[in-house]
């Protein structure tokens, strides 16, 4: 199996073999139909498995695929949360690889650098938004960022967040989305209060352990 297998768009494949990827990893090969065909989806997978490219580039597919544009601008479409600073600019950055040949934009949401400058990029307008959760609330509560338009949410590390004690923003931002989206949740552990969520929050989910 090689990425030319799955259905990816030529910008991706392109992107793909620059950053010389060739066989997607088993995560990849699991997630990325399923995401694809617009599944919600369930993970449990640790980073180094390939996890990222696993949701990112379905995710960039399906936001560029999608030409419904019923207003001028852009909107987010899509939020991907994750726990800490440096996840989610290792998937900032590594979006930033996977879309460079598609139209789609991205901006990184995060705690501990200016306000001001994640503004004027959001301003600009992005397809996806890669964030943590304190520094997103804070965005949400000031109306700066409007969730309305989510079409597909990601939520990397659920468990860890519930760790670091996020849990409780989290459940106040996804309250902010239309409940009709796509959901991509990865959590290595269950803990009873990530279980719930998961019951809570998808619909038949594809299931990939590895
Ligand atoms: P992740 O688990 O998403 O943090 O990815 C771990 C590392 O593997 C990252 O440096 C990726 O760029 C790289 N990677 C992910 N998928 C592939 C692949 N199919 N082929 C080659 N490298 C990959």
């Amino acid at each position: 199996m090689t990425f030319n297998d799955l259905n990816l768009i030529p910008e991706i494949l392109k992107a793909l073999s620059k950053e010389n990827y060739v066989t997607p990893t088993p995560i990849q090969e699991q997630s990325i139909p399923a995401v694809l065909a617009g599944r919600d989806l369930l993970g449990c997978a640790q980073t180094g498995t390939g996890k990222t490219a696993a949701f990112s580039l379905p995710l960039i597919q399906l936001l560029s695929e999608d030409r419904v544009k019923p207003h001028k601008g852009r909107r987010i479409r899509s939020l991907i949360l994750t726990p800490t600073r440096e996840l989610a600019l290792q998937i900032y950055e590594n979006i930033q690889a996977y879309s460079q040949y598609t139209q789609i934009t991205c901006s990184a949401i995060i705690g501990g650098v200016s306000q001001k400058a994640q503004e004027r990029a959001l301003n600009q307008g992005a397809d996806i938004i890669i964030a943590t959760p304190g520094r997103l609330i804070d965005l949400v509560n000031q109306k700066r960022i409007d969730l309305q338009h989510i079409k597909i949410l990601v939520l990397d590390e659920a468990d860890r967040m519930l760790d670091m004690g996020f849990i409780h923003d989290v459940k106040k931002i996804i309250a902010k989305m239309p409940s009709k989206k796509q959901t991509l949740f990865f959590s290595a552990t269950m803990p009873p209060e990530i279980a719930k969520m998961v019951k809570s929050l998808l619909t038949d989910p594809v299931r990939v352990n590895i």
